[in-house]
């Protein structure tokens, strides 16, 4: 097309519960850094980075959330139109992995069965949570699992480009 940038456009965005780390790994992946001054996002934000994957230039617009709060009102404008979600959990707190249901139903009500991959973040600490359970959770989802750490940048660039990987196969 004359004049576009890029080759595809993906709306990307993070799902999962409050203080999980969704924010420092839009902010590792997009600017290589974490702002931590910026404090509790209110709403929704969007950020935009084009990158470059196996030969096409992906536009993609990464849309993350505020508190959970505001969630149940901008769900169906945050999950509209997603080409994929992550799903994000912190492994020192089981209960944000036992939510997974919550947000899943919530993505594919509001966009049908898009890929979805599970971020466990925060390997950087010690996990609560035994593999076998993480393991169960997500296979039994068909999800494929990717665990990062935003604060030490691990395998953040590794979960956006499988991110990309599902969405394009799944196409
Ligand atoms: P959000 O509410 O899901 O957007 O979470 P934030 O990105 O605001 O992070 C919540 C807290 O977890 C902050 O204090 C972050 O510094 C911390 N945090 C985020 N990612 C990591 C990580 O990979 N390792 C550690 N140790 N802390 C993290
Ligand atoms: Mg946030």
């Amino acid at each position: 097309m004359v004049g576009e940038d890029h080759d595809f456009v993906h709306k990307l965005v993070f799902l999962g519960d409050t203080e999980v780390g969704k924010t420092s790994l839009v902010h590792r992946y997009v600017y290589d850094s974490l702002s931590p001054e910026i404090g509790r996002t209110i709403g929704a934000m969007l950020h935009v980075k084009t990158v470059n994957m196996d030969g096409a230039k992906h536009k993609l617009i990464i849309w993350d959330l505020g508190g959970q709060e505001s969630f149940v009102k901008l769900r169906e404008q945050y999950c509209a139109n997603a080409s994929g979600a992550f799903f994000v959990f912190d492994r020192t707190r089981v209960e944000t992995l036992q939510h997974i249901d919550d947000w899943l139903s919530a993505i594919y009500a509001a966009a049908g069965e898009v890929a979805v991959i599970a971020i466990e973040n925060k390997i950087d600490l010690e996990s609560i949570i035994s593999d076998e359970q993480i393991q169960g959770m997500v296979e039994a989802r068909s999800l494929k699992l990717i665990q990062t750490s935003a604060t030490e940048n691990k395998n953040v660039d590794t979960a956006f480009e499988e991110l990309v990987k599902v969405i394009r196969g799944s196409k």
